[in-house]
């Protein structure tokens, strides 16, 4: 359904409930923390296939930052987010305050465990999860979507919020939706905007080497694939601006390092390129 009028955005949890009463199902809900880019945008045309109501939410959501990282300078542009999203094909906009989903006195925390936290951006970022599973969780307790949408871009997400559903019995049905790239590979993605022009030329990089390890296992898929991580490491790390943090194979279902190819590997790799942190991944299967 599109409409000339701009949409205007639900700003608290109470007026979205309300309004939920009156929405046939399927409703589908895009999550997001706005800065939108063609990225976001494939994933709520997608929805906008499926759903009759496309939820867009848009939240910096606090949680998941370290005191250390970007939370205060997170790219914010709430006017043309609205527009892009409306555009292709959001039908409500919930971009409610920090205080509205956490009032003062908030003490509740969703807190996944396990393998699948363990390392990575779990490691990296440990309190990263546990934002996302708190709010993720309340997003889906307020909109009761018929459906989520999330990218692979950001791979361990993906699984981690599929294991939450799962474990705490949501009925929404978990949709991964591929990772959109510049026409150079980069990975959309709102922290792109920070790179600086020099910056910009060698992140290309990381998707090439992504690309470079797939096309060595189709060639010799028996090769040791820890040993084939840390020659490309130390090819990326020689980079001028590039600074490894993770780059691994794993199993795509359980994220465990393999040593060898089993027919169904996510290659993840995060790095340091200047001060940007950027994460990407490519699933190689047979
Ligand atoms: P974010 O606003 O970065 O939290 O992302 C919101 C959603 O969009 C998440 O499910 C991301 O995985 C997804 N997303 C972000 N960038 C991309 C991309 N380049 N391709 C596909 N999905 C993406």
């Amino acid at each position: 359904m599109t409409s000339s009028t701009s949409l205007v955005p639900i700003k608290t949890s109470k007026d979205l409930r309300l309004l939920r009463q009156d929405w046939r199902n399927p409703v589908g809900l895009v999550p997001t923390m706005g800065a939108l880019h063609e990225g976001h945008l494939q994933l709520i045309r997608h929805a906008a296939h499926y759903a009759e109501e496309v939820v867009v939410s848009i939240f910096v959501n606090p949680t998941q930052f370290a005191a250390n990282e970007d939370l205060e300078s997170y790219p914010k542009s709430l006017a043309s987010d609205i527009e892009m999203a409306q555009l292709a094909g959001a039908t409500q906009i919930f971009a409610p305050n920090v205080t509205d989903l956490y009032p003062n006195g908030f003490s509740t925390y969703v807190v996944p465990s396990g393998p699948l936290v363990e390392r990575w951006e779990g490691r990296s970022r440990p309190h990263f999860f546990r934002g996302v599973c708190t709010v993720v969780c309340k997003l889906f307790q307020i909109i009761q979507p018929t459906f989520a949408i999330f990218g692979q871009k950001d791979f361990q997400q993906l699984q981690v919020v599929r294991q939450m559903v799962s474990d705490l019995d949501f009925q929404i049905e978990i949709q991964a939706f591929p990772t959109v790239r510049e026409e150079d590979g980069l990975a959309m993605s709102s922290r792109n905007s920070y790179l600086d022009s020099e910056e910009r030329k060698v992140a290309p990089l990381l998707y090439k080497t992504l690309q470079q390890a797939a096309a060595i296992i189709q060639n010799k898929p028996k090769q040791n694939l820890e040993v084939l991580s840390q020659t490309l490491t130390s090819q990326l790390n020689a980079a001028p601006q590039i600074k490894i943090d993770y780059l691994s194979f794993v199993d795509a279902e359980s994220l465990q390092p393999v040593s060898q190819f089993n027919g169904n590997v996510c290659l993840m790799v995060a790095a340091f390129v200047g001060n940007t942190r950027l994460i990407d991944n490519l699933l190689i299967q047979t």
